[in-house]
């Protein structure tokens, strides 16, 4: 049996651990805390265009894998499909595909394109509310959420029919906050017949006809996935790996070490930890090569930092580059370890906040775990 150490615990770690274990590995994944995973607003991006994407963006890492889009369709079928069982086995319900985007508003009322949301989320999609009445939820004491203005702007920006109700929670301590609500049960508005009801998010037990806003950071819909995906995570932090003839034999975390054929870097980006920032990124664990349009950074001089100057998104795209079994490349551009494997938003390449946002860390991880697991 294939011994697998994934490091880190979002959702690239989760897929990968979860495809190699489908695959028989005995999989032990390492995280230090919760990264970008924990924070996403409650929409999962999944890809908008592949097509466009494998044609225009050749440093992408789904363009790398070198795969036709028939054979990257199925793979992206059979991944979701398995993380929305494993998901739904911890509680957690997903509905959508990753071929149809819808769209969902936050809780300022603007509207987010998603491919996949929790069912909690998903009545509440922007089309499918034309022509109803939509009731949002407002809560007395809460200080940082304004659902009349919520109402105001689903009725300005998107023309739905959209009035706010409040409602008292007296137990709620002084100056509350939206993280106040979190796992409180739902409560039920008085005006509201005939009327769908815009709930802000982290309630729970909500009415048939409500549904949750998306949220900004700090996010109950991200707080209940990194809590469903993190179950078998050893909490520690990698600081080295021992490696030795083109191959990683271990890794080090405090005082223990965890050997393993294959291991999967899946640490993020700068939030995660799997990127350091600086006058250049870096990657901390193995000093792999960090890339920005496909040149190593380090080549790269101040024309970055001139580009971030323009367009601070520009940083987002930088990050490892893999060959196409994901293996990490170094600063030359060869193959770093042959048992190494890299997904998620540790790679570069594509803006990680952007449409592929959970479509690179979902297909990388479940790749990268496959194919560790045979390795
Ligand atoms: C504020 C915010 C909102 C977002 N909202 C959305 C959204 O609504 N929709 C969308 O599609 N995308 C969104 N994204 C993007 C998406 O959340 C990320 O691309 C995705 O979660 C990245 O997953 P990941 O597993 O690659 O990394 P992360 O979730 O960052 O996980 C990295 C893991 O690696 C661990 N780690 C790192 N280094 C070590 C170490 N040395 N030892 C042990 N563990 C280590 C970390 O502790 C963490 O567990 C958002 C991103 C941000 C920052």
């Amino acid at each position: 049996m294939t011994t697998l150490v994934v490091v880190g615990g979002g959702i690239a770690g989760y897929c990968a651990a979860l495809a190699a274990r489908r695959d028989g590995a005995n999989v032990t994944v390492i995280a230090r805390a919760p990264g970008a995973t924990a924070l996403y607003a409650g929409g999962m991006e999944v890809i908008d265009d592949l097509e466009a994407v494998l044609e225009q963006q050749l440093h992408h890492p789904i363009t790398r894998l070198g795969l036709d889009s028939v054979r990257l369709s199925t793979e992206f079928d059979t991944a979701i499909q398995a993380l929305r069982l494993a998901l739904e086995k911890e509680g957690l319900k997903f509905e959508g595909t990753w071929r149809t985007r819808g769209l969902y508003a936050d809780i300022h009322g603007v509207a987010r394109p998603a491919n996949l949301v929790p069912a909690s989320v998903a009545g509440g999609e922007l089309r499918a509310l034309g022509g109803k009445r939509v009731a949002v939820i407002g809560v007395r004491e809460v200080g940082d959420y304004d659902a009349a203005s919520t109402a105001q702007a689903l009725k300005e920006l998107h023309g739905i029919d959209a009035f706010p109700e409040e409602v008292s929670i007296p137990d709620l301590p002084q100056a509350a906050s939206l993280t106040d609500l979190y796992g409180r049960r739902a409560p039920q508005p008085l005006r509201t017949r005939s009327a769908s009801i815009a709930y802000p998010p982290g309630f729970t037990n909500l009415p048939r006809e409500g549904f949750e806003l998306l949220s900004s950071p700090p996010s109950p819909h991200g707080w209940r996935l990194q809590q469903a995906i993190a179950h078998s995570d050893v909490r520690a932090e990698v600081t080295s790996f021992e490696t030795a003839r083109g191959r990683v034999a271990s890794a080090r975390a405090g005082d223990r070490t965890f050997r393993a054929d294959a291991f999967v870097l899946a640490t993020g980006r700068h939030i995660g930890g799997g990127l350091t920032g600086g006058r250049v990124t870096s990657e901390p664990l193995l000093n792999l090569g960090v890339f920005h349009d496909g040149s190593p950074v380090t080549s790269l001089g101040t024309r970055l930092q001139h580009l971030q100057y323009l367009d601070p998104a520009e940083e987002l795209r930088s990050g490892l580059l893999t060959d196409n079994r994901l293996h990490p490349l170094d600063d030359d551009g060869r193959v770093a370890y042959e048992n190494l494997y890299a997904a998620g938003a540790v790679l570069g390449g594509y803006d990680y906040s952007g449409p592929c946002g959970f479509g690179v860390p979902i297909l990388t991880g479940w790749l990268a775990g496959r194919w560790a697991a045979k390795s």
